[in-house]
């Protein structure tokens, strides 16, 4: 197969939102067309769990079915999407940014009676990291909803992002009747039948909407798609590409309305992988060498297995079963005997992967999240990020002489991105660090049965942590001699000021301005 053909064949996205937008019941919506149809089943399954329970085996479990469903790849309108869940519980949201930096783009579903909820936004900046292009999804348009302007100029005044929309919302809650396409000028009924054409209008007035809305409202829903065509942004390719400007359909996930034109929106405009920055150059994805890195590490659910699927994004050339490729941190070659490939549909014969493509390779904790692979070419990829963790917590192993054991064992859980682990210097016991306490259950859970390492958790003095940047090492070295008791390093070896409060941080900063004191890092 072409390099260039395949690649610019592929749709790699996630979609975020915040819990009870309606994620998993698009998610489903979407696979159908993709012909997923048991998978849909399995997404199913995950959302009734309702992830709250935060028994350790309960979150082993959970995770165990979500592997099946950590990328899901399906073709339709002559492309092949791969689209990557998160995990709803925003406890493990670590893994959500990471999986963000191997997405090309997003479907960003707001609640239309919500609007934009803390997650979405917090989602969003991760997001605008890396400009990543956001089609936005307004949802349960079949319930009563927020008027369409004033959730337009929400996203415009709240995420800094201008807005299109593609199409109008008709009725809402028990009067809604389907969308006003503004592009096209037609109708997209509710109650079409499947591949039913849609309505052209030649006059837009209350007779237009003559046979779907009350008449009370026909007149009113005329002058507000006048008025949105008239005042409304057009969409501009550009803009999107860069991150600046938002697609947005209105639709309903659960009465499956909207989800067709959300995916043939994609297709169309969604980018296909672009070249990206690696450490020595651009990586262009059809680039003949194969090239990737790892972005998400998966446990097996079976605590008797140490085996793990390292996530792996390709990022340029042509991955194959069976292939040799270098693990660029070692500089070792590593086999890909048996790559797992995720075609929703059943593709026996899938055996290879292109640039956007997202392959599982199960290894025994050769691979960490960051690693490159290559064939051979000694390059990384930027952009797996590290987010300073909002809680700290001191680890304890109840038998002194199992010190050692309980540092190799955390290197492996930091590796495979479960913690975030902090070697004080001053050579007191570790410090994990997590963004939500069911990451806590998970770590003492895995440590308690693979390890067989029984610990507990201590809190500490500290309350926040940053890491420590600056263009004069004199200056970290200054800082470093006068805080030792403060400092630790992570587990590539960065500095780490942990803070007792924000208060104190705020402090050092004023008293330390030569100093950057970060709280987002990319992995080496
Ligand atoms: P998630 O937490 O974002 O994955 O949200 P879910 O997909 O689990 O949806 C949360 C709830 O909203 C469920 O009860 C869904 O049935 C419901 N829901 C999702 N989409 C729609 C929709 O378009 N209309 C209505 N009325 N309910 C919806």
């Amino acid at each position: 197969m072409n390099l260039t053909k395949a690649a610019a064949r592929r749709r790699t996205f996630a979609i975020i939102s915040h819990p009870d937008a309606g994620k998993t019941t698009l998610t489903e919506k979407v696979l159908l067309f993709g012909g997923a149809i048991q998978l849909a089943g399995e997404v199913k399954a995950k959302a009734n769990r309702r992830q709250t329970r935060s028994d350790w085996m309960d979150i082993e479990r959970e995770r165990g079915i979500s592997v099946v469903t950590s990328v899901m790849t399906f073709e339709y309108a002559d492309c092949v999407f791969n689209l990557l869940d998160t995990p709803g519980h925003e406890d493990f949201s670590d893994d959500t940014y990471r999986t963000l930096s191997a997405v090309d783009s997003a479907i960003m579903v707001i609640d239309a009676a919500k609007g934009i909820e803390a997650r979405t936004k917090k989602l969003f900046e991760v997001c605008r990291l890396r400009d990543i292009p956001i089609v936005t999804f307004i949802n349960k348009l079949d319930r009563e909803g927020r008027d369409p302007f004033e959730l337009l100029e929400e996203i415009e005044q709240t995420l800094a992002l201008d807005t299109a929309p593609i199409n109008w919302p008709i009725g809402v809650g028990r009067t809604f009747a389907g969308v006003y396409d503004l592009e096209e000028n037609v109708i997209r009924r509710l109650d079409a039948k499947e591949n039913a054409a849609p309505e052209a209008v030649d006059t837009l007035d209350a007779s237009t909407f003559a046979d779907c809305l009350p008449e009370s409202d026909r007149a009113t829903t005329a002058e507000e798609i006048a008025l949105a065509k008239a005042a409304c942004r057009p969409f501009d390719l550009d803009s999107f590409r860069e991150g600046h400007l938002t697609p947005v359909l209105f639709g309903s996930a659960l009465r499956n309305f909207g989800v067709r034109d959300l995916i043939e929106r994609m297709a169309k405009i969604a980018p296909s992988p672009e070249p990206r920055p690696a450490s020595t150059r651009m990586v262009a994805p059809d680039d003949p060498k194969m090239t990737g890195f790892v972005f998400k590490i998966q446990a097996n659910m079976d605590p008797n297995h140490r085996d793990r699927i390292a996530f792996a994004r390709v990022c340029s050339g042509r991955l194959s079963r069976g292939m040799k490729a270098m693990l660029v941190r070692t500089g070792k070659p590593i086999s890909l005997q048996a790559p797992q490939f995720f075609f929703a549909q059943d593709r026996a014969t899938v055996d290879e992967a292109f640039a956007g493509d997202i392959v599982g390779i199960p290894n025994h904790g050769t691979l960490r999240i960051g690693d490159a692979l290559t064939e051979g070419e000694n390059l990384t990829f930027r952009g797996v990020p590290s987010f300073a963790p909002e809680i700290l917590r001191r680890v304890r192993v109840q038998d002194a002489m199992k010190a050692k054991k309980l540092r190799e064992a955390l290197r492996q859980m930091a590796e495979e991105g479960v913690v975030q682990v902090f070697l004080p210097v001053d050579g007191s016991q570790p410090i994990v660090g997590v963004v939500g306490a069911l990451q806590l259950d998970v770590l003492k859970g895995r440590l308690a049965a693979e390890y067989s390492l029984p610990i507990e958790f201590e809190t500490t003095r500290f309350e926040v942590c940053r890491w420590v940047e600056s263009a004069d090492p004199a200056e970290i070295d200054k800082f470093a001699a006068s805080h030792r008791g403060d400092m630790a390093e992570d587990l590539d070896g960065a500095l780490v000021y942990m803070a007792t409060s924000s208060f104190m941080l705020t402090h050092e900063r004023d008293r330390y301005p030569a100093i950057t004191f970060t709280d987002i890092k990319d992995y080496q």
